[in-house]
């Protein structure tokens, strides 16, 4: 990805000085939410790793979080082919939107692959609850070895059902592998993510 080297590469000319901003999450590639930079909201956000805006309705400078406290700390910045447009990757401290959601935009925008990592956050929180109010919780109570076996059980009903002629059960096995799969890898302190990287390492 196109990082920002020189922020005088980027064009302010257009628009009274300001470049849109695309807000993402860095984890689940959700877009939070949209605003506007000119020169010094630019320098600001890469100065202080918060993101900050120049507000239209406000007319100055607004770091986001700057009252709620629901900032936007900086993971990287990229300008499109034009320069005239920019890609904001960060680290969300809480809810985005200031009507309390994730993000300005209905969850519709998270695609089948982040729901992935929607799935991950539950798991792992999940796991910190107490094992009569959760299964996840129960079976990361028993131990890695425990959820290691559940993942090679749900394998085995994969296979079962690969040789039958059941679709609806063979795609709830392999949805019960996944799910087993994505608790083993939490158990290992690692998510799909990791696997992931190793994949693409492999294609290159
Ligand atoms: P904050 O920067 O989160 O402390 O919010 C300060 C004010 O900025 C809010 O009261 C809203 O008026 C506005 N605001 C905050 N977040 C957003 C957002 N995602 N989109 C539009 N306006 C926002
Ligand atoms: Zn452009
Ligand atoms: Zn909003
Ligand atoms: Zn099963």
């Amino acid at each position: 990805m196109r990082q920002i080297q020189d922020i005088k590469a980027i064009d302010f000319s257009k628009e009274d000085g300001l470049v849109p901003a695309i807000i993402q999450d860095n984890n689940t590639g959700k877009v939070l939410m949209l605003g506007y930079m000119n020169e010094a909201a630019l320098e600001q956000t890469l100065d202080s790793g918060k993101v900050t805006f120049f507000s239209r309705s406000k007319q100055r400078l607004w770091t986001k979080g700057e009252t709620s406290e629901n900032f936007l700390n900086l993971v990287s910045i990229s300008p499109d082919c034009d320069q005239d447009a920019l890609l904001v990757k960060v680290n969300p401290e809480g809810p985005t939107c200031h009507l309390g959601d994730d993000t300005c935009w209905e969850e519709s925008n998270e695609n089948n692959l982040q729901f992935l990592g929607h799935l991950t956050e539950v798991i792992k929180e999940r796991r910190q609850k107490s094992p009569e109010e959760s299964y996840v919780a129960r079976l990361f109570s028993k131990g890695i070895n425990k959820v290691a076996q559940k993942v090679g059980e749900e394998a085995v009903e994969v296979v079962i059902e690969a040789k039958d002629s059941d679709d609806n059960l063979f795609l709830n096995e392999s949805a019960d592998l996944l799910f087993h799969y994505m608790m083993l890898l939490e158990a290992k302190g690692f998510t799909l993510n990791d696997v992931i990287s190793v994949l693409k390492e492999r294609h290159k």
